[in-house]
């Protein structure tokens, strides 16, 4: 098949659109849909739950993902157990820069609290999982430490017994932090933020206080060395985190 002059630069056209959509289509297969905080904001049941599907699909395409799955798929041996608050903006996986399936054993909830079902999840992580690491892991701003602060400060009634399960865990702590530093009436802003950091320091102190008493197999094995244990805080604003022994 032979073309004339006049038809060598539609054919070209042709060729330059067909690449353009060819490109397009890849590009939208393969780009992560990231959607800011604000869009997050407005976004309805349907539109999450497509933006996750999309996601799991994306996840299930990534070659990485695959010998992941097969290499954990019957056993797993995660470095770490992690217990840590469900705030969106403090993932386990993301701080720690561990994306891969197998890699953490993570057990979350509002205010990294501590109850039996909570320990009993830590203590299948060391019990059946030999993971040779515990993290306590809390973070600054946490909304679950500023709801059992407040309801301490300022008497709030919380309505839902299951929100006010979590806040009479916390509170003694948040108690014992106001009583220490000896505050007046007036609380200004300042110093209800100090309340809140010192709280969730306090609250990360106590979890692994309970931990290691309350738990006969984890503190047997932290006496004869074959776990550590440890708290971290994590700082929203620097994405690091301070270490508490
Ligand atoms: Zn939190």
């Amino acid at each position: 098949m032979t073309y004339t002059y006049s038809q060598i630069p539609w054919l070209l056209c042709l060729i330059l659109i067909a690449l353009v959509f060819y490109l397009y289509l890849r590009l939208s297969q393969n780009t992560p849909v990231i959607k800011t905080n604000k869009l997050r904001k407005n976004m309805s049941a349907q539109e999450a739950l497509d933006m996750l599907l999309q996601g799991n699909n994306e996840y299930i395409q990534s070659g990485t993902s695959e010998f992941d799955r097969k290499s954990v798929a019957h056993s797993q041996h995660p470095c770490a157990i992690i217990l840590s608050c469900s705030d969106s903006r403090v993932s386990p996986e993301l701080i720690f820069n561990q994306l891969h399936v197998g890699n953490l054993f993570i057990v979350r909830n509002a205010g990294n609290i501590l109850d039996e079902m909570v320990l009993g999840s830590i203590e299948y992580g060391v019990k059946h999982l030999a993971s040779p690491l515990i993290i306590v892991l809390g973070h600054d701003r946490c909304e679950a430490i500023k709801a059992t602060v407040e309801s301490v400060l300022e008497n709030q009634i919380e309505c839902s017994s299951h929100i006010k399960h979590i806040i009479n865990i916390m509170k003694p702590t948040a108690q014992d932090i106001i009583d220490d530093m000896k505050i007046g009436t007036e609380i200004s802003v300042e110093t209800k933020n100090e309340i809140i950091k010192k709280t969730a320091f306090a609250n990360i102190h106590r979890v692994m206080s309970k931990i290691s008493q309350n738990s006969v197999i984890i503190s047997q094995a932290l006496q004869e060395n074959k776990i550590k244990l440890v708290g971290a805080y994590y700082d929203l604003d620097h994405g690091n985190l301070r270490f508490i022994d």
